[in-house]
C-alpha cells in the first residue's frame, strides 16, 4: 500500500486540463488519499463536446483501416502500460490485482475486435423497383457520450471507445466520481496515438458533468453503464432535449438455479466464482441468488458457507488476495444497510455479516463476504441489487417455482442453470427473462456474443457486432433510373 498518484487532469481537445475544484480519491483499503481529478463543470463538458464535434469529420474521413490501425496502437499502448494501470486501478477501486489483470487485456481486446470488424458496417441492396438501385449506408452519429461506473473504470472506458470510434464517431467519456484516477492513464494513451479531440475524458459528478453531457445538443448517441436509477434519469433527461439514441447496461440480481440432477459441488463452485468476490461482488453479473432444489439444499448451504468463509481478504495489490474492500464510504454504508435488512427480515446469516476482524481491517471499507440462507423472494436481499459481497440461498420444489422466483425481480441480466437434462435446461432458458443464460457454468462475457439485459437490466447488446452497428445510423439511398 502507500502509492500516491498526484493530480490527474482531464483530456479536452487534445489538452490536459484542470479546473478550480478537485475530487480527492481515497484508497478504499486504507482510506488514505491517493490522488485527485478535477471536478469537471458544465463548461468543461461543452468544450469537450465541441472539441469532439470539430475532430469528427476528419476522423470519419479516414479509411476504416486507418482508424483500425490507430485503435490497435491504442490497444498496444494499454498493454505497454499494464502494470502502471493495474497498480493505480487496484489502489483506487479495491479490486484485487490477481483477477484484475484481465481488465487491461479485455479493454485492448475490444479495441482489436472492433477494429477487425470495421468492414462489417455494411449496408444492403433491396430490389425495390425494377430499374432503380436501392441501398442502405451506415453512418456515424457524430459525437458519442459514454458514461462509466466505478467497478471497472479503466476496462469500461477503454473497451467502450472501440465501437463508436470504429464507426467514425468521436467520443466524450465521463469517468466515475469514485475511482476516477485511471481515466487519466487512458487519456495519456489516447493523447499519444489519436488526433486531438477524437477522445475527450471529463471527470466529475453525475451532476453537472453526466447530466450536461446527456443533454448537450450535439450528443445524439449515449452509451451508459451503471445503475437502473441513473439509466432512467438519463433516458428522461435525453428525452427532454431531443430524440437521442440511448443504450443502457444496468444492474442485475442474477439467479443460479441448481436442479436435482446437478453436480452440487460444481454448481456451488460456479456460484461463488460468479459472485466476483475479487471485486467484492461489485459486478452487474454477480450470481447473487443461489436457488437450489430442496433435495440438494442442505449440502449446497454447507458447501457455500465453507467456500465463502475461506476466502482470503487482503491488500488489493497482493496477488494472493481473493477479496478487497468495497469501493467507497457511501457504498460501504449502502451494503451494510442491506446486510442489516437481511438480518431483520429473517435471513439466516451463514457467514460474514460485518466488518472483518484484524488490525488491517480497522480502516477502509471492508465487509466480510456474507451469505444468507433461507432466502424467500419477498426479502429485500433477494430482490434488490446489493452490488456487494453478499449472496443469498433459497430453495424450490418445482421447476415452475424456480422459474417464478427467478423472474420475480425487476432485473433481467443473467441466469445460470445447472442440470444435465437438456430439455429441462433449454425449456427453462426460454422461460427466464434475462439477456444472458448459461447452462452448467456461471454466465459470463464471451466476445462476439451480445451481453445486455432484459427488463430493467438494460437496453441493447454490447461486446458484439450489434454494439458496433448501434453506433451507426442507417440511411436509405434510392437511385432512380
Ligand atoms: P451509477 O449509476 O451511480 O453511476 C454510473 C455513472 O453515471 C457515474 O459515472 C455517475 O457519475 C454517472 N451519473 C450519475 N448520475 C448521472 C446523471 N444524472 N446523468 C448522467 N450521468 C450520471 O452506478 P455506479 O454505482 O457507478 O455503478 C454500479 C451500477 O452499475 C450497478 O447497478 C451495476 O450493476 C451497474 N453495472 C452494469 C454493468 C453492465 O454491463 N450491465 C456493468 C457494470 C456495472
Amino acid at each position: 500500500m502507500g502509492h500516491h498518484f498526484g493530480d490527474r487532469p482531464m483530456l479536452i481537445g487534445g489538452a490536459f486540463t484542470t479546473g478550480q475544484d478537485w475530487i480527492t480519491s481515497v484508497n478504499p483499503a486504507t482510506e488514505e488519499e491517493i490522488g485527485r481529478v478535477p471536478a469537471g463543470t458544465a463548461e468543461d463538458v461543452n468544450r469537450a463536446v465541441e472539441a469532439a464535434a470539430k475532430a469528427q469529420p476528419g476522423w470519419n474521413a479516414r479509411s476504416i483501416w486507418e482508424r483500425a490501425a490507430l485503435l490497435r496502437k491504442v490497444a498496444a499502448g494499454f498493454r505497454a502500460r499494464a502494470q502502471e494501470i493495474l497498480t493505480m486501478e487496484a489502489s483506487d477501486t479495491g479490486n484485487t490485482i490477481g483477477k484484475l489483470r484481465a481488465d487491461v487485456e479485455i479493454a485492448a481486446g475490444y479495441l482489436e475486435y472492433f477494429a477487425g470488424l470495421a468492414s462489417e458496417m455494411k449496408g444492403e441492396t433491396v430490389p425495390a423497383t425494377p430499374k432503380g438501385i436501392h441501398f442502405t449506408l451506415r453512418e456515424p452519429f457524430g459525437v458519442v457520450a459514454r458514461i462509466v461506473p466505478f467497478n471497472h473504470p479503466f476496462m469500461f472506458a477503454g473497451a467502450h471507445l472501440a465501437a463508436p470510434l470504429t464507426a467514425g464517431n468521436t467520443v466524450v467519456i465521463k469517468t466515475p466520481e469514485t475511482s476516477p484516477l485511471s481515466g487519466h492513464l487512458l487519456a495519456q494513451v489516447c493523447h499519444e496515438f489519436l488526433p486531438p479531440g477524437v477522445v475527450n475524458i471529463v471527470s466529475g459528478y453525475g451532476l453537472p458533468v453526466g447530466d450536461t453531457l446527456v443533454r448537450h445538443p450535439l450528443i445524439r448517441r449515449i452509451g451508459f453503464t451503471g445503475s437502473v436509477a441513473t439509466g432512467l434519469a438519463i433516458q428522461r433527461a435525453a428525452a427532454e432535449v431531443a430524440v437521442k439514441h440511448v443504450t443502457l447496461e444496468l444492474g442485475g440480481k442474477n439467479p443460479l438455479i441448481v436442479f436435482p440432477d446437478a453436480d452440487v459441488e460444481k454448481a456451488v463452485d460456479a456460484a461463488v466464482a460468479g459472485m466476483n468476490f475479487s471485486w467484492a461482488g461489485q459486478s452487474c453479473g454477480s450470481t447473487s441468488r443461489l436457488l437450489v432444489h430442496e433435495s440438494l439444499y442442505d449440502r449446497a448451504v454447507e458447501l457455500t458457507r465453507a467456500k465463502v468463509a475461506a476466502l482470503k481478504l487482503g491488500d488489493p495489490l497482493d496477488s494472493t488476495s481473493e477479496m478487497g474492500p468495497v469501493n467507497s464510504a457511501g457504498h460501504y454504508k449502502r451494503v451494510m444497510g442491506f446486510i442489516e435488512k437481511g438480518k431483520s427480515e429473517g435471513g439466516k446469516l451463514l457467514t460474514g455479516g460485518g466488518r472483518p476482524k484484524g488490525e488491517m481491517f480497522k480502516r477502509g471499507f471492508w465487509i466480510e463476504p456474507t451469505v444468507f440462507a433461507d432466502m424467500t423472494p419477498d426479502m429485500t436481499v433477494a430482490r434488490e441489487e446489493i452490488f456487494g459481497p453478499v449472496m443469498s440461498i433459497g430453495k424450490f420444489k418445482t421447476v415452475d417455482e424456480a422459474v417464478a422466483i427467478a423472474n420475480a425481480t425487476e432485473y433481467g441480466l443473467t441466469t445460470s442453470l445447472f442440470t444435465n437434462d437438456i430439455t429441462l435446461a433449454l425449456s427453462t432458458a426460454k422461460r427466464i427473462e434475462t439477456g444472458v443464460v448459461a447452462i452448467n457454468g456461471s454466465a459470463m462475457h464471451h466476445i462476439g456474443l451480445p451481453f445486455g439485459g432484459a427488463r430493467n437490466s438494460g437496453l441493447g447488446g454490447e461486446e458484439c457486432l450489434e454494439e458496433l452497428l448501434s453506433y451507426t445510423q442507417v440511411k436509405s439511398v434510392h437511385v432512380l433510373m
